[in-house]
Parts: structure tokens; sequence; C-alpha cells
């Protein structure tokens, strides 16, 4: 039951937040929910086997290791290639997961391209996963054989510090470990979801209701999470007028969700070509953020900016929409060698704030999957095979992604 969204999860949600008029929404998504009555519970309750030709396959498997097979860059220059390995044994509270989908992230990119670090090669990114729990550890009392699952950006943290205990993992103070590209509890590098099977700890596993198609799980894991936090902890809802800087992976979710939350939606992106989807994904407002178009006539007209760009662009245009005292939050992450800069009169004029959020905790995770059950909300995803990988991130690098590519791996 561990995506129920409980009273009890409400108030929990009072101390983790500093801002009640979240914990609120939170309590609504929870009342709704119950007020929709055995429907409802239906979506949030554990979710029967699927996939039982799958499971057949695997149950022989016993407590691993477990053969698995990825695409991975043997360097930051390279295409993908095959490479066959070895998923850990189960430990007491693992799942192991029969991977089915795997959005493709631009952060992937970043990573894969050492745009952010030095990476260890062969190395297989991907941490948008969505599966099938074939086999667990024995103290394992969330998810069962058939469990429908879902692992984000992170696979473990420290469980003990300040921003663990208050379930926001991904603030851990001592380190977390990410799904790809970490030093895992075993001192082994982490792989991550461009792959056919993983083992993960139940504390960093998502469960996915009925209602959703897994293939729409995985762009939640992060794309949808690293929007939903922000707009969440800086209040977004009714009377808010919220600006979405890209229409992207992460933009088109942002929007589909502010405007589910109430808010009025203005999307900013440099493709004319999306102005159309954006209003179709919620937004009232579309602006053409072309190089040298005049923006005056929106000053400060915005309470809140998302901007899910993901490399170097200009703020300053960005910052005079703030009404006073509004916060610019950037969760988009550019290369390391070419960081944004903000003048220093331009915070000063209206008192507003630049901020930046990372994805989010799992129990805030788990509370998305939730709000886009109860409001309909599915990413807009193109599938593609493994083999289709280099392809794809070509694409995303180019803007031409609608709106998230998603890894089938029933289809090499
Ligand atoms: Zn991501
Ligand atoms: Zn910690």
């Amino acid at each position: 039951m561990k995506s129920k969204l409980t009273n009890r999860q409400a108030e929990d949600d009072l101390g983790s937040h500093e801002n009640t008029n979240l914990s609120r929404r939170g309590f609504m998504v929870t009342t709704a929910l119950a007020a929709a009555g055995a429907g409802a519970a239906g979506l949030l309750a554990p979710s029967p086997a699927e996939g039982a030709s799958g499971i057949e396959k695997t149950k022989n498997l016993g407590q691993g290791p477990f053969p698995a097979e990825g695409m991975a860059l043997y360097s930051s220059q390279g295409p993908h290639k095959l490479m066959k390995f070895q998923r850990r044994a189960l430990g007491p509270k693992d799942v192991a997961i029969k991977l089915q989908y795997c959005g493709v992230c631009h952060s992937d990119i970043h990573h894969g391209r050492e745009h952010w670090r030095k990476e260890n090669f062969p190395l297989i990114t991907g941490h948008e996963l969505a599966g099938v729990v074939v086999a667990v550890g024995s103290s394992v009392s969330k998810f069962k054989v058939g469990s429908r699952v879902g692992v984000g950006c992170m696979v473990n943290s420290c469980r003990h510090c300040g921003p663990c205990q208050s379930g926001m993992e991904q603030y851990c103070e001592n380190g977390n470990v990410l799904t790809y590209g970490s030093k895992d509890r075993d001192g082994s590098m982490t792989q991550g979801g461009y792959s056919t099977f993983n083992v993960v700890d139940e504390d960093f596993v998502i469960d996915i209701p009925d209602v959703f198609d897994l293939a729409h799980a995985g762009p939640m894991m992060c794309a949808g999470i690293t929007v939903y936090s922000p707009l969440r902890r800086w209040s977004v809802g009714p009377g808010k007028k919220v600006g979405v800087v890209g229409l992207g992976g992460l933009g088109h979710m942002a929007t589909k969700i502010a405007a589910a939350m109430g808010a009025e939606v203005t999307v900013l992106t440099t493709s004319s070509a999306k102005a159309e989807d954006a209003r179709r994904f919620g937004a009232k407002t579309v602006i053409v953020n072309a190089q040298g178009a005049d923006l005056s006539k929106y000053r400060r007209s915005l309470d809140f900016i998302l901007d899910t760009v993901p490399y170097q662009h200009d703020l300053e245009r960005l910052i005079p929409l703030l009404k006073m005292d509004s916060t610019l939050c950037v969760v988009g992450v550019g290369k390391t060698t070419e960081p944004h800069q903000i003048g220093p009169f331009s915070l000063l004029r209206d008192r507003t704030s630049f901020a930046s959020s990372q994805i989010g905790g799992i129990r805030e995770t788990q509370e998305l999957v939730g709000f886009c059950a109860l409001h309909g909300i599915r990413p807009e995803i193109t599938k593609i095979p493994m083999s289709g990988i280099d392809g794809a991130w070509t694409k995303v690098v180019e803007k031409e992604a609608r709106y998230r590519f998603v890894i089938d791996m029933a289809n090499a």
C-alpha cells in the first residue's frame, strides 16, 4: 500500500515543506482521492501482476545475480553499444525489476558527453525507469512479484541526515547514490535504465498505479518530479501567474502540472512551432522568446518562473517579467563550463529571487504520481527501440523531441 496517500502522509508534509499552503494542497489531493471512492482507491492500490509471460521467463532466476544487457557508452564521444553485465544478487530489501521502458532525459546526454564531470566508462545512463517486479528480497514489504514500478534519479541515500529524515533524499548531506555513474554500496558503479533489468532497494522504488500505461511512467520519475517539486515549494496554484521557460521534456510536464494546480500558465519558447502544443498542454499565453524579441509588455506580470532550459541562456530577459518579491527558479542544468550570468542590478530592481531545485524526494515523487493520476496528466512520448538511442540524443539536442523519447526494451 506504499502509494496510498494517507492523512498521515499529508501531516508529514506539514513538516517537510516550509509553506503550509503546500501541505494543504497535498491534503486536497488526498481527500479528493478519498472522496472519489473505490475507483480512486483502486488507482492507488497495489497493482495485480502484469506481463505474466515476462515473469514466467524470469521466475527461475531466483535471488540473482541477474543477467542484464544495456546500451552503454564506452567514451564521451562514442555511440551506444550493447553491453552484457550482471545486476547484483538481491539484498533483503531489494526488488528485481524487469525493465520495460526508460525515458531519455537531457541529463543523460550531459552525463554521457561529460558536460558536468568526468565519468567512468562504460556507462549506461537513463534515470526514468519503468518495469515490473520479478523477484523480491526477504524483507521487502512494499512490493511483490508483479508490482508495476518506476525508479528515478536516485537508488539510495544515507537515510539518517536531516534531509533524508524529512523525505528529501535528493539533498542527502552524505551524498545519495545516483541511478547511474555513482558508487554503489558494494563499491561497484551504478548503471542506469537503458537496460533490461535492475535491482533497487525498495525504499527508492515508486509504485505505478494501473491507470498508467507503463510507457508513461518513466518521464514522471525525472521530468515530472523535477518540475512538480518547485511548483509546490513556491505555492503555485489558483490566482498565480506562472511562467514556464522551455517546452521540452520538463517544460511540457510543468505546463500540464501547473495548469492542473489551477495557475495561469505562460510558456516562453524559442520554437514558434510549439505554440499550439503549449496551449494544448494548458498554457493561456505563449511568448515566442526569440533573439531580440520585445518582452517589455510582459514586464512584472508573473508570480513565479520555472526555467527548464538545459543550457546557457539569457536570464536578464526573464527576471523583469517577475512581479516584486517573486522568484525565478532554474531547474534546467547546462554545461558547467558555460555558467549563467546575472547583472548586479537585475534582482535588486524588484527584490526578486534567483533559486534552483533538484528533482524531488521519494515520498514527493509518489505524491506526484497520485497527482498525475487524479488529473489525467500524461507525458507526451515517442517510443524508440534500443538501437535508436543515438538518433534520439541528436534529436533532443536539436530540440526535435516531442516531448520525451522513451526506449521500449522489448524492441531491440
Ligand atoms: Zn533527468
Ligand atoms: Zn542523507
